[in-house]
């Protein structure tokens, strides 16, 4: 029969040999977030396309392209493209504004976006997150900054911060106008997508991927230069306190970000390892996303990084940490006098061993005491026990070290605690 099941393009399979690379980065992020006080929280794949449209932007590519959106009975919904607008409209709606600021939370989600399937662009892809909500101060985007940069490191991979300020929406009327004003010659030759943002998002037309675009946009007027006071002062104390915390950036005043949402610091971790799409995290602060969203004005500020391109770049640098293998196997070696004894000590000396932690097998496959052995070194079993007649009458295995040959004797029901 034909296979049906086929893999949709653009969603990935973790097959077990694989897995445990996920599960260790997982660890490590939240591990390494509860030190900065961040603690997790869970939100559901999809909520209604509108809270995405608000809060994403309707002039952003993942609104107007990338969003899979299905029609239910009552609503109409999306599965999540990213989880900022989950996780605050679940700070919103669970009354988290109440507790005592900020509010610091992380998140590790499956994200969709209809884009073109290329290596590190899935339709369905993995994110770690993390926002902070309820403080305006520098130091708060030094720690998220911090934050993203202390996993990173930890995870083994090389990166470069890049960071810009892009204002708030007074700085932003001015320089609009000025954006306008430059690309107002070429306006016809710019791509569909980009002449339709040109009055009502003209930022957008810095983050343009087409070529013809780009090229345009090379002498564009920076918003660095249109800052105001306070927003300069702010991004200052920023860049002041990340050096003295020994953190190295560059200012990329082409950051714009590919979210409507942010303002003031904007930011993105960058892989030099792994190809075009290079951008391992991207944040930044979003001071008007709350009250956009129908809540009290509210600063804050987060993260995300793309676990697929992570996991590309900890594999260019080699160093996936390694999995774990099979602590103990247990050939039973029931015979005509045994009559499954053998089989019954196995089990049990097995159950005793998982309940130590360890990982315990004993055939499950009819084969025969040679090819136990076999099997025994195929998956790499650190320690070897034969149960047999003998070990039976005398209530005393050999336990064998496979990586050294050394053998030695010990009671049957001690096995857990020798194979240490
Ligand atoms: P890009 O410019 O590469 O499209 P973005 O600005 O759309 O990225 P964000 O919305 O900031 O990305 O998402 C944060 C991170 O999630 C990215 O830096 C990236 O690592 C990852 N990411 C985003 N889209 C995808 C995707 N389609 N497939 C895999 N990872 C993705
Ligand atoms: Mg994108």
């Amino acid at each position: 029969m034909e296979l049906v099941a086929t893999r949709n393009k653009g969603a990935e399979d973790v097959l077990p040999s694989e897995s445990y690379i996920w599960q260790n980065t997982e660890r490590l992020m939240a591990d390494t977030a509860k030190t900065y006080g961040f603690r997790e929280i869970r939100f559901p794949t999809f909520e209604k396309t509108e809270l995405f449209i608000r809060s994403v932007g309707e002039t952003t590519d993942v609104v107007q392209k990338e969003m899979w959106t299905v029609k239910g009975r009552e609503s109409t919904y999306t599965l999540r493209p990213e989880g900022t607008a989950g996780a605050i409209r679940a700070v919103l709606q669970n009354g988290l504004l109440n507790e005592a600021m900020p509010q610091k939370i992380y998140y590790q989600i499956s994200a969709f976006r209809h884009e073109n399937v290329q290596k590190g662009r899935l339709w369905e892809f993995h994110q770690f997150g993390a926002e902070m909500v309820g403080s305006a101060a520098p130091a708060a985007d030094a720690q998220i900054i911090q934050m993203a940069g202390d996993i990173l490191n930890k995870l083994g991979i090389s990166t470069e911060l890049h960071i810009n300020s892009i204002g708030c929406k007074q700085c932003r009327t001015k320089y609009y106008e000025a954006l306008r004003a430059y690309f107002a010659p070429d306006k016809e030759k710019l791509c569909e997508t980009c002449q339709s943002r040109f009055e009502k998002n003209p930022m957008r037309l810095l983050d343009c991927k087409s070529e013809i675009c780009k090229g345009i946009a090379a002498n564009a007027p920076i918003i660095t230069d249109y800052l105001c006071d306070e927003c300069a002062e702010h991004f200052a104390k920023v860049k002041a306190l990340l050096e003295s915390l020994g953190i190295e950036y560059t200012v990329d005043p082409r950051i714009v970000r590919g979210l409507d949402y942010y303002t003031r610091t904007v930011f993105e971790f960058i892989s030099r390892d792994i190809g075009a799409q290079a951008t391992v995290c991207g944040g930044g602060r979003y001071d008007g996303l709350i009250e956009e969203m129908g809540g009290p004005s509210t600063p804050a500020l987060g993260f995300a990084m793309g676990m697929e391109r992570l996991i590309l770049a900890m594999k260019a640098k080699e160093n996936g940490s390694s999995d774990s293998v099979c602590d103990l196997y247990i050939v039973a070696a029931d015979s005509d006098s045994t009559g499954g004894k053998a089989l019954e000590a196995t089990v049990r000396t097995a159950s005793a061993a998982r309940a130590k932690g360890k990982w315990a097998e004993y055939d499950l496959c009819g084969r025969g005491f040679k090819a136990q052995m076999k099997y025994a070194n195929k998956i790499g079993a650190k320690y070897l026990v034969v149960i047999g007649e003998s070990e039976l009458e005398s209530g005393t295995v050999r336990v064998k070290n496979m990586a050294t040959g050394e053998e030695s004797e010990t009671a049957l029901d001690a096995v857990a605690d020798v194979i240490g």
